[in-house]
C-alpha cells in the first residue's frame, strides 16, 4: 500500500509548561485494542488503524501531566490541512483528561 497517498497526521502532547511529553503518528498498518475499543464505542467499528492522537496518548508515560494536544496534518506538498480530531480521538483525549486541543486548519 503506497503510504504517500495517505495524509500524514501527527499529534503532540505537551505539559503545562510547553514541554513535549509524547508524539504520535497515524498508521494504516498498525492496530491497537484501545483504538478498536473506542472506535466501536463511538460507532465506527471499522476504524481500527491507529490514529495519531491515540498513539500519542498510549505512548505518553506521564499522561497525568498532559495539558495540551496539538494535531497537525500536511499534504504531500507540505500544505497544512484540517486536522480536527475525529469523534474517536476526541473521546480518547477526553478520557485522557487533556484539557486543550489545537490543530492545523
Ligand atoms: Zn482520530
Amino acid at each position: 500500500m503506497p503510504s504517500h497517498n495517505h495524509p500524514s497526521m501527527t499529534a503532540i502532547i505537551y505539559d503545562k509548561r510547553g514541554r513535549i511529553l509524547s508524539i504520535g503518528k497515524n498508521s494504516y498498518i498498525k492496530t491497537h485494542p484501545y483504538q478498536k475499543k473506542l472506535a466501536c464505542k463511538c460507532g465506527f467499528p471499522d476504524r481500527i488503524f491507529m490514529h495519531a492522537e491515540i498513539q500519542a496518548i498510549l505512548k505518553c508515560k506521564n499522561i497525568d501531566k498532559a495539558y495540551r494536544i496539538f494535531v497537525s496534518r500536511y499534504s504531500s506538498d507540505g500544505k497544512p490541512k484540517n486536522a480536527k480530531p475525529c469523534p474517536i480521538c476526541t473521546e480518547a483525549i477526553k478520557l485522557a483528561g487533556i484539557q486543550h486541543i489545537t490543530y492545523t486548519i
